[in-house]
């Protein structure tokens, strides 16, 4: 059999999906990664000390989406069950259910599929990464970085890529490769190496509008996670969201986002005393930082520049490169507030094995694996674009003080908050059906296009707030004004500076 020989920039989470579809007896795997190794001893200590300047956001809360949860447990149960043995969660649909459907609730087999996973990501990179490294004819070369791409011209003059140049231990070294998949990351360097080579590649760049804040906490000895309440564990209060990821290892993490254009609070909110007294503030997550209950384990962990990008690389028809793939967040970004990256990386990992299993010859199997991303990716790509621009839109209008809501926005607020936002809390069905949208398992709007669902929705917002108000979460948490005087900060923005994101 002809060896394959396969180069993998980066072994984060993109890359070590793309390992685990790709690995077969006929390939032989490299995976460069610039980083140094995680530590032998245990996911603790990678959570503790693992140095990771290629991934910023290696101590962001994460969570693992049903799409990438059911494809570990029916493609690589081994793994999942390592994962689960180092402390990683399933979270049930069961567990999301919220308060007000409780009681009625009856489980059904289909509501084990739409099931996260979750812990720090240092976990589960570590149990992925340790899992790879053990698959036969998969090498990871840590501490190597990959400096540029070996490559020559086919006869219509299209760039084809043949290897790549990595430096070592201060020594350069090419390395031939059939292909090389570039999961470097949303700062991998192959588009600029592919540029200076003269290849265009048509990019579309969105801001996502928000900034990421994220802490993680450990519940005391003896001390248990608070009850299950009748507030959700995840809202929006339009000058902050709020997240709570529960972890491995009696561990969780909260994110707070707060809209780009929110500029004092998105600077003092680094300092832990103003993040925990926001959680404070906060009565789902009041409980969860008590200090008799728990103790902070981490800094306030920021992230900008925060991006939606999708990358073209077919046009006319034609891959814009051959036997190069990018893969992961350096072909397509998204907004983490909806926890799609990593099934993303590895729907598009599958996506490339499917292509070199069954198509004949680069063009082909690059037009293959583009389009099954396309079909795969592009809805959830752009629904998310969508509630992002809706959301930048909101957090500008909260902000000017001139802005009176028309009629058009005042009926689209009332869709969202009295229609959707209730019909998710008050019909179980619904409720079910968003899920498999949200967790990638069919498209995002199908639930709302189907006739009965829609009408059902149409129903429910038409009986009114009176008759629906045992539907309505209680106070999420103070308004901006209240909660900025709280903080002691000024409530007032530059307006001026602010008008066009408005
Ligand atoms: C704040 C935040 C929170 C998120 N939360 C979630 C979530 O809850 N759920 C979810 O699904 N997604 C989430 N995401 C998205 C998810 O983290 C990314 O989609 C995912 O990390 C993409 O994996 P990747 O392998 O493409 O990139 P990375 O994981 O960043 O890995 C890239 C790797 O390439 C290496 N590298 C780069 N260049 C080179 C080079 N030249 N040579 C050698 N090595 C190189 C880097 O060191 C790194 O290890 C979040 C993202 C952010 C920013």
């Amino acid at each position: 059999m002809v060896q394959q020989n396969i180069l993998i920039i980066g072994a984060g989470i993109a890359g070590l999906n793309t390992a685990l579809a790709l690995a077969s007896p006929g390939r032989t795997l490299t995976l460069i990664e610039r980083d140094p190794p995680p530590p032998e001893a245990s996911a603790e200590a990678a959570f503790d000390v693992w140095e990771r300047r290629g991934v910023g956001h290696l101590r962001h809360s994460h969570a693992f989406l049903a799409r990438l949860y059911l494809l570990l447990r029916d493609k690589y149960p081994d793994l999942l069950g390592e994962l689960l043995e180092a402390g990683c969660r399933e979270l049930k649909f069961e567990d999301g259910v919220p308060a007000t459907l409780r009681e009625e609730y009856q489980a059904i087999p289909e509501d084990n599929d739409l099931t996260i996973l979750t812990s720090r990501r240092t976990t589960l990179e570590f149990v992925m990464r340790r899992y790879v490294s053990k698959l036969p004819s998969v090498q990871i070369v840590p501490n190597a970085r990959v400096k540029g791409l070996l490559h020559e011209r086919t006869e219509d003059g299209t760039l084809n890529v043949t290897g790549a140049t990595i430096e070592r231990d201060g020594q350069a070294e090419d390395i031939k490769a059939n292909l090389v998949v570039d999961a470097g990351g949303k700062n991998a360097l192959g588009f600029d190496w592919l540029k200076a080579e003269g290849v265009q590649i048509r990019t579309e760049v969105e801001n996502a509008g928000i900034l990421y804040f994220t802490r993680h906490y450990r519940l005391k000895d003896g001390q248990e996670e608070p009850p299950k309440g009748k507030l959700p564990a995840g809202a929006d209060l339009g000058y902050v969201k709020y997240g709570l990821f529960p972890a491995d290892n009696r561990c969780f993490s909260i994110t707070l986002a707060v809209p780009d254009i929110e500029m004092e609070l998105r600077s003092k909110i680094v300092r832990p005393e103003v993040f925990d007294a926001i959680c404070r503030a906060l009565p789902a997550l009041e409980p969860w930082i008590e200090e008799t209950r728990v103790d902070p384990t981490s800094r306030v962990f920021g992230m900008g520049e925060l991006k939606s990008q999708w990358r073209h690389m077919v046009e006319d028809g034609k891959p814009v490169v051959l036997n190069y793939y990018p893969l992961g967040d350096n072909l397509i970004r998204s907004n983490p507030l909806y926890g799609r990256g990593c099934s993303f990386a590895a729907v598009a990992a599958h996506a490339l094995a499917e292509a070199l299993e069954t198509k004949q010859g680069s063009v082909a199997q690059a037009l293959h694996y583009y389009k099954t991303v396309t079909r795969e990716i592009r809805p959830y790509y752009d629904s998310m674009r969508k509630l992002d621009q809706a959301a930048i839109k909101r957090a500008a209008r909260e902000l000017d003080p001139t802005y009176t809501p028309g009629i058009k926005a005042k009926v689209l607020k009332s869709f969202i908050n009295d229609a959707i936002t209730i019909a998710m809390r008050s019909d179980i069905g619904l409720l079910r059906e968003a899920m498999h949208g949200f967790h990638m398992l069919s498209h995002p709007d199908a639930w709302l296009k189907k006739p009965r669902n829609f009408f059902k929705v149409m129903w429910i917002w038409a009986r009114g707030k009176k008759r629906n108000q045992a539907y309505y979460t209680p106070r999420l948490g103070p308004k901006r004004h209240e909660m900025f005087a709280l903080l002691n900060l000024s409530p007032t923005v530059d307006w001026e500076r602010h008008k066009e994101a408005a």
